[in-house]
């Protein structure tokens, strides 16, 4: 991974869990030893961690009942928000343009974005994996100006709660193309610096060898990281 780049590790908790028996994940958490060089998303308020929400609205307010803004988020303490998020875009129906249009607005009201993108299983065996990624980061590229908060996640959704990881190879494949798309139609700076995460059934069993990847710099991490004993394995990666 580019020195440029900082290893970014997010656990998605989903609509999962509450107080009480995510009080045994959190302490797992709190004792979790993070080499510096790490960032580390956690999805429940913590004072010790960043936090992120899993969604907000493309406006600043106004009458959009169940919605929130990313104003509100931060006034929670919350700094980050992932968007686009497959479930997203395939159990909500949102569309590539209300994403490009929240990314925008998340990140130019200061939160930090981890904007997923992912191409379904007919996709990618239509071979259409490339045309799907590259449509869905050009409509968030046409409407952010400041990118320097945005971290990319590469979701396959064939891969997502599914336990059929991406291999390395299939990983580090889109993951470095993906970069290339970034350098011809955003900038070369941009390109190097952004970190792009890999998401989808990453376990204890096969991150190390993903994480191994020189264009994989982290990782979106869903029902593994809902299990306490084996968290540190993601983040204690060395
Ligand atoms: P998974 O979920 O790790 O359970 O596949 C990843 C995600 O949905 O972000």
């Amino acid at each position: 991974m580019a020195p440029s780049r900082k290893f970014f590790v997010v656990g998605n908790w989903k609509m999962n869990g509450q107080k009480q028996n995510l009080g045994e994940l959190i302490g797992t958490l709190n004792t979790a030893k993070v080499p510096a060089d790490t960032e580390v998303v956690r999805q429940k308020l913590d004072p010790k961690t960043a936090v992120a929400a899993q969604n907000c609205y493309k406006v600043t307010n106004g009458d959009f009942t169940g919605e929130i803004s990313p104003g509100m988020i931060k006034d929670c303490g919350a700094t980050w928000v992932v968007l686009g998020h497959s479930e997203r875009r395939h159990v909500f129906e949102e569309s590539d343009e209300l994403i490009g249009h929240k990314v925008a607005h998340a990140l130019s009201e200061g939160l930090g974005v981890i904007a997923c993108i992912g191409e379904k299983l007919d996709e990618r065996e239509a071979g259409i994996t490339e045309k799907v990624v590259f449509q869905q980061t050009k409509v968030i590229a046409d409407n952010v100006k400041d990118w320097s908060k945005a971290v990319l996640a590469y979701e396959p959704m064939w891969a997502i709660g599914t336990g059929k990881t991406a291999t390395p190879q299939q990983a580090q494949e889109v993951h470095e193309k993906f970069r290339g798309w970034l350098e011809s139609n955003v900038s070369e700076a941009l390109a190097q610096s952004t970190g792009i995460i890999y998401g989808g059934s990453v376990t204890g069993a096969t991150y190390k060898e993903l994480a191994s990847q020189p264009d994989v710099d982290g990782f979106l991490v869903g029902g593994a990281s809902l299990k306490p004993k084996k968290k540190n394995d993601y983040i204690n990666r060395c």
